[in-house]
């Protein structure tokens, strides 16, 4: 019996180890996906930027061409001048004239204005820029190294699956199916080692001819509060 506890024990700690690994297999995929997420949103918020970017260019564009509609009006009330016969039209005119060239003063302003704006959100998008170019070499490595890392913890998976099969063969079969049985819905741990005068597993007070009975290891014991099979720690 004692040899089989001390098996029991190995097999224990190589099912940890599986336990371990496989959660390691489900979780590098999530990671994956999450860090493309991350870097898909940080894209997203890097395009809105552009685009208000580009919202200044379009502005700086459509005052240009106020412009150039306000001095073809001038051009073409100064020519209207020349033919003017009364003093009130030609009042008029001039007045019109007048009210383009303040437009034409706003305008350039406004010009000035916004290319301040876009200058300082230019410098701000050129930092971000790079920032986004960084982002997306570090997304990359890092997805690529939890693909690395995938590969390894698959491999060390099926070598501990080998070394478990290896392993069981030396356990009795009734014990292997009580261990097996125990495990299950108590987080993959079957066995609980005595730890003074309590239960490992679950911190239970074990009497001390329980104690005594597992330290013999004649038979087997399980806890009667958390169910597992209980080990002394010499095993
Ligand atoms: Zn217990």
């Amino acid at each position: 019996m004692k040899t089989d506890l001390k098996a029991l024990c190995g097999l224990q700690r190589i099912d940890t180890e599986i336990i371990t690994r496989e959660a390691r297999i489900k979780n590098i995929p999530l990671e994956i996906e999450k860090l493309g997420k991350d870097l898909l949103a940080k894209e997203e918020d890097f395009k809105k930027k552009e685009a208000d970017l580009q919202k200044f260019t379009t502005k700086t564009r459509q005052l240009e061409q106020s412009i150039e509609d306000a001095k073809d009006k001038i051009t073409k009330y100064k020519s209207q001048l020349l033919q003017i016969k009364t003093n009130k039209e030609y009042q008029a005119i001039l007045q019109e004239i007048s009210t383009e060239q303040a437009k034409i003063s706003a305008y350039e302003e406004e010009i000035l204005e916004t290319l301040a704006q876009s200058d300082t959100l230019t410098k701000e998008f050129q930092g971000l820029r790079n920032q986004m170019e960084n982002n997306k070499k570090d997304t990359l490595i890092s997805q690529q190294e939890l693909n690395k890392e995938l590969e390894v913890v698959k491999q060390e998976l099926s070598v501990k699956i080998k070394e478990r099969d290896e392993l069981t063969k030396s356990i009795s079969k009734s014990l292997f199916i009580k261990y097996e049985h125990i495990k299950q819905g108590r987080h993959g741990i079957g066995i609980a080692e005595i730890s003074g005068s309590t239960c490992k597993g679950c911190n239970a007070f074990l009497p001390p001819q329980i104690i005594a009975e597992v330290q013999k290891g004649e038979k087997i014991w399980v806890c009667d509060s958390c169910g597992r099979i209980l080990i002394w720690h010499d095993e």
